[in-house]
């Protein structure tokens, strides 16, 4: 009986010692849960409030947007602000889409596990991030050296199944093509021509496209070799660049 006892005893101790670990731990270990639990809150608002309720239903999409870190996406000294409703600058003069837009362009792809999608503006890489949570493959092109290196740095740790290249997507990736979907994310004044052919038969292209100050987002749909087009919204997204700078 004393033995067991003494076992009881024992193990109430340690069970009372390992409910009283977190206050005995370095307050940096401690204060990091913190901040990743309150990131996560503000990622579950963001989705129910900026998301959800404009509409946006793909479950997959919201998943995915409930999951990515966005706050790991922007500089340091900017992660208190990455869930609010707004782009943010992410240097070198370009920008990571709000949030919503982010979702809305996810999910007019009609996202799923087997398809190979082809983004041209990596940036943050944020919008790759959460393209890799719901297909198999992620092509991602960016002109700016210095922000592609940035991003391949940490997709590589979590996403195995995206690959970024630093140069003009104007010309797309003719060697992974045909892609199932295409997502641009700056924006030329016409849709590229070599964009339209790496695009399979019925797949699907979201591309913000028209002069500065008046784009609109487009969904193109290839069906039987012609393009259905349909407006979604105006947008304004940083344009598209040649490698001297030029506007395409
Ligand atoms: N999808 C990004 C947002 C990118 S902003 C994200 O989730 O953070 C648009 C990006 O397009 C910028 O980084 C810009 O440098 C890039 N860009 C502009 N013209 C380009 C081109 N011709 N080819 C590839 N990237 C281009």
């Amino acid at each position: 009986m004393g033995k067991v006892f003494r076992f009881h005893s024992y193990l109430s101790c340690g069970l009372l010692l390992a409910a009283m670990a977190p206050l005995f731990l370095p307050g940096g270990c401690r204060g990091e849960t913190d901040v990743e639990g309150r990131y996560r809150a503000l990622r579950e608002a963001m989705v129910a409030r900026q998301i959800a309720d404009r509409g946006v239903r793909h479950e997959g999409v919201l998943a995915a947007m409930r999951k990515v870190p966005r706050h790991l996406f922007v500089p340091p000294h900017l992660r208190p602000l990455a869930y609010g409703d707004h782009p943010l600058p992410i240097g070198e003069g370009q920008t990571i889409s709000q949030p919503y837009i982010v979702a809305l362009m996810t999910e007019a792809l009609a996202p799923d596990r087997s398809m190979k999608v082809l983004e041209i503006g990596t940036g943050s890489g944020y919008q790759a991030a959460v393209l890799a949570e719901l297909c198999r493959e992620v092509f991602t092109i960016e002109i700016i050296p210095s922000l592609a290196r940035k991003a391949q740095e940490i997709l590589g740790r979590t996403y195995p199944n995206v690959r970024v290249r630093i140069g003009d997507g104007y010309r797309g990736w003719p060697e992974e093509a045909p892609f199932d979907a295409v997502i641009v994310t700056c924006s030329p004044r016409a849709v590229p021509e070599p964009l339209i052919a790496q695009l399979r038969e019925g797949g699907r292209m979201i591309i913000p496209v028209g002069e500065a100050g008046a784009q609109e987002l487009v969904l193109l749909k290839k069906e039987k070799g012609r393009l259905r087009r349909h407006s979604i919204l105006p947008v304004r997204f940083v344009p598209m660049v040649d490698p001297r700078g030029g506007i395409y």
